[in-house]
């Protein structure tokens, strides 16, 4: 084992977790690209690894972990070769290749007990144990060993959003030929009026009720609230890498076709007007490739104890004794944790030194496809017209009359209510509803219109109002004469 400064060892280690292989190899070590063109067909022989298969993969390291590239199936074939032209019968065959090219056989795991004891170098100091020290989580392939699928340059593995290709001419929306009616609301009553209050001064516990039940009305004035409501449910789609473990998954790859282009696959919501997600696999893009994490080995370094398979133990500090204070003396006694060694088994690797690679979940080879994810978005906006001083936010949520409802795949501004306030915002609205990145499927609007009646009344010295709003004759009355629980009115 060469020797290696000390410190240069401790960077390494800082910076990486890959079990101490050396470099990571520079262009190696996956199908050389182009080896799958969308066009053209398969290459048949004669690829040359570009630089080789893992050039340096197991370099300054000692020989491979034992058990790696055994007992599930044949190495893959060219895939760690030095350089040289893959063996013959490689890639050849002339019919199409099998799924992925890349690992002929299923991803099955390595056998159990076969964990490879980690042979890279390492100094001969403990680390100190931290069960809470970060586990190696799983990591993107490199971006540059990931196919080119025709039609989807640029994407990288988190979400990139695709605008829909122009659709405008052939939704242009048109006036309505014949609107609905605009329809009316009921009123209340007195008895209605107090029952409300009665409701919402038994919601209060410090209020009294006598007033309530004693006040005489002066008047009752109906008035309507208008709340009009827009929504523009629209779509959207965007694309990244995904990877999965591969297990033996169906492999649907570039020899299959050109991939569709991600308007063009077919996506409908579950329901209208409710935001979704759904996630899809683009057909024709996917291929298997060695994971990157662990060359393909199935297993990293553990990131608990560095490869060591022991940690110092944490009761005695790595000396192996503890100093005890008894009867009024110090002693030193053999630690009772490590049994005087001042080190232990690390729990997390039991001694191997390495743990399961968690980007593959240890099945070596990962699924890598480009996924599509379409997004189904309700934009709602609405406004509010109300003139009493209840405030307009509570309208929104009691119900009332849907005078008037309209559906379709791009609505026309109302235009024939009687408040024009309300036919104001729905031309504002709907100008203002335009999501570039989207497909609008459908637009809804509708005026609601919610009774308020502004309840006058006199109870002893006092005359003030409340208000009752809504179908369900909720009551607001921020006056109310009698709000201590001593039944005294404060004025
Ligand atoms: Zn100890
Ligand atoms: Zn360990
Ligand atoms: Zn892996």
């Amino acid at each position: 084992m060469p020797e290696v400064p000390y410190s240069k060892f401790k960077a390494e280690e800082a910076a990486s977790n890959q079990g101490g292989y050396g470099a990571q190899p520079q262009g190696g070590g996956y199908p050389p690209q182009g080896g799958y063109p969308p066009q053209g067909g398969y290459p048949g022989g004669g690829v040359q690894p570009q630089g080789g298969g893992y050039p340096g993969a197991y370099q300054g390291g000692g020989p491979p972990p034992a058990g790696a590239y055994q007992g599930g199936g044949p190495p893959p074939a060219g895939a760690y070769q030095g350089g040289g032209p893959p063996p013959a019968g490689a890639y050849q065959g002339g019919g199409p290749p099998p799924a992925g090219a890349y690992p002929p056989q299923g991803g099955a795991p390595p056998p159990a007990g076969s964990v490879p004891k980690y042979s890279g170098e390492m100094p001969d100091d403990d680390v100190m144990d931290d069960p809470n020290r970060g586990e190696t989580q799983p990591t993107a392939p490199p971006l540059e060993k990931m196919d080119h699928i025709g039609g989807y340059n640029n994407i990288g593995f988190s979400a990139h959003l695709l605008p829909p290709p122009s659709y405008d001419e052939a939704t242009k929306p048109q006036p309505p030929e014949e609107r609905q009616a605009i329809q009316n609301v009921p009123t209340i009553t007195e008895q209605d009026a107090r029952e409300a209050l009665l409701g919402y001064v038994a919601e209060h516990c410090c209020y009294g009720k006598g007033a309530a039940e004693d006040l005489r009305f002066t008047d009752l004035i109906s008035t309507s609230a208008f709340h009009y409501t827009l929504e523009s449910f629209g779509e959207g789609r965007s694309t990244c890498w995904a990877y999965e473990p591969y297990s033996g998954q169906p492999i649907d790859g570039p020899h299959n076709g050109p991939a569709p282009g991600p308007w063009d696959i077919q996506a409908s919501p579950q329901t209208m007007f409710q935001n979704s997600e759904q996630n899809f696999e683009v057909p024709h893009t996917a291929s298997v490739k060695p994971c990157h994490d662990c060359f393909a080995t199935g297993y990293v370094r553990c990131h608990r104890c560095f490869g060591r398979g022991r940690v110092r133990c944490n009761h005695c500090h790595g000396s192996g004794h503890v100093t005890r204070y008894h009867n009024g003396e110090h002693r030193h006694e053999r630690c009772h944790w490590c049994h005087g060694c001042g080190r232990r088994e690390c729990y997390t690797c039991h001694g191997h030194g390495m743990v399961v690679c968690k980007t593959c979940a240890g099945l070596r080879n990962l699924k890598c496809y480009i996924k599509l994810t379409v997004k189904w978005t309700n934009h709602v906006n609405d406004h509010i017209v109300e003139r009493t001083p209840l405030p307009d936010h509570l309208i929104r949520n009691v119900s009332g009359q849907i005078a008037f409802e309209e559906t379709n795949v791009k609505v026309w501004p109302i235009n024939h209510f009687h408040e024009r306030e309300i036919n104001e915002a729905s031309v504002r609205l709907i100008n203002n509803h335009q999501f570039p990145s989207e497909r609008i499927l459908m637009q809804r609007h509708r005026v609601r219109i919610v009774p308020v009646t502004q309840c006058m009344y006199k109870w002893k010295n006092t005359e003030s109002d409340f208000f009752v709003y809504g179908f369900e004759h909720h009551c607001y009355a921020p006056n109310y004469p009698q709000t201590c629980c001593c039944g005294c009115s404060i004025l």
